[in-house]
């Protein structure tokens, strides 16, 4: 009785939203009378935004989408919905993303990534991919020249600049490689970054591992509105290859037959920059992380556009962003893409969150 999911079939983008809970804070300082008005994940899908009016009237914003998670929703339903068929297909070779969009303070990170009371989509889509492996591992005999290999890279967007944020075994207390990478296009292995490290992954603990020493090297500025808040999208990819052992001669020859990848990402903050005081530095990261989100905007409104109309296909902007040219692969074609929205539940974020509603349902 779940849901028919659109996953991988005839739309391009599965948006998904989801408004976090209020914390023990948000729930002592809201009004009440807006406890409940602010944010209705109604049933069906919908979402009821209320913001005061220019009358001191409440304006109604209402949404569908394919999945509405109210405040009481866990990030383990999310993956099950979302996760399970980006995994699905990667395990037939069929790329896939996720990305999280919403204002800073929103639960992109905490959905994503997740936090010491929850596991976010990247470690419970780990954990399931290693376990799915295992079997698929058992059920092979010995002697069978195909193995499944997991290769992880973990990157950051910022200022249209590229970071690796994993470091080499062994060159992990050297100067770290903070220099822009670039983004090349291999004719048999898709698109990949240049020097950025890729490294083979056999368990779910290795890449726990990982994943924390890339985040603890994420670049995080002190913001106005929220000091833990990123001002870069953070892209993790699991590319799965298939890889067969030819033998020539004496040698045995290895070569990559199929290969599938998955991006997860944690876009930067969607605020408008007059909402956070930015000024200079700032102010060019907002308008750097505007560019990446309006190109990210289009390329979906674009593949719409051509699943429309298959007679009048308009070039897609891959290369105006450097977001959009690592998600090339995983936005179009057969790509499983979801997006989930995030929103804060609480009466002052409700002109932002609209905002957050009214870009979702432009890719829905
Ligand atoms: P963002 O990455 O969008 O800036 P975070 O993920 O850091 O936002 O979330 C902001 C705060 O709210 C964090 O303290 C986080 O732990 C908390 N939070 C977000 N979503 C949830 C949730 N679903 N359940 C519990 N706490 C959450
Ligand atoms: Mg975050």
């Amino acid at each position: 009785d779940k849901p028919p999911t659109r996953v991988g079939q005839e739309h391009p983008v599965t948006v998904a939203v989801r408004c976090r809970p209020r914390s023990r804070e948000e729930s002592v300082t809201s009004r009440p009378q807006n406890a409940t008005a602010t944010y209705v994940p109604a049933v069906g899908g919908k979402v009821v935004v209320q913001t005061e009016g220019r009358h001191a009237t409440e304006e109604t914003t209402e949404v569908a989408f394919d999945y509405c998670y109210g405040e009481d929703v866990k990030t383990q339903q999310i993956f099950q919905d979302l996760g399970q068929p980006v995994l699905d297909n990667a395990l037939r070779f069929i790329n896939g993303t996720i990305f999280a969009y919403g204002q800073t303070g929103s639960g992109k990170t905490h959905s994503m990534l997740g936090s010491p009371e929850e596991d976010g989509i990247i470690p419970l889509l780990c954990k399931e991919l290693f376990q799915r492996l295992s079997v698929v591992a058992a059920s092979r005999d010995q002697a069978c020249p195909v193995r499944l290999a997991v290769r992880c890279s973990y990157v950051e967007v910022y200022q249209e600049q590229l970071t690796d944020l994993l470091v080499a075994k062994g060159k992990e207390s050297g100067p770290h490689n903070f220099k822009p990478l670039k983004i090349r296009d291999h004719p048999q292995l898709g698109i990949y970054i240049q020097n950025a490290e890729e490294p083979e992954v056999k368990t779910y603990q290795e890449i726990l591992n990982m994943i924390h020493a890339g985040n603890r090297r994420r670049v995080v500025a002190a913001h106005a509105m929220n000091e833990r808040s990123s001002r870069s999208h953070a892209i993790f990819t699991i590319r799965l290859l298939e890889i067969t052992t030819a033998r020539a001669g004496n040698v045995s020859v290895p070569a990559v037959r199929r290969w599938s990848k998955i991006n997860l990402v944690d876009l930067a903050g969607t605020e408008r920059q007059k909402d956070t005081q930015a000024r200079g530095i700032r102010l060019q990261e907002s308008s750097n992380i505007n560019k990446s989100l309006m190109t990210l905007q289009n390329v979906i409104l674009t593949l719409l556009h051509n699943k429309e109309h298959p007679s009048h296909k308009k070039v897609v902007a891959y290369r105006e962003s450097k977001l959009t040219q690592l998600l090339r692969e995983s936005l179009g074609g057969n790509a499983c893409c979801c997006m989930l929205a995030t929103v804060s539940p609480t009466h002052n974020c409700a002109p932002q969150s609209v905002l957050t509603l009214k870009y979702a349902a432009a890719a829905s």
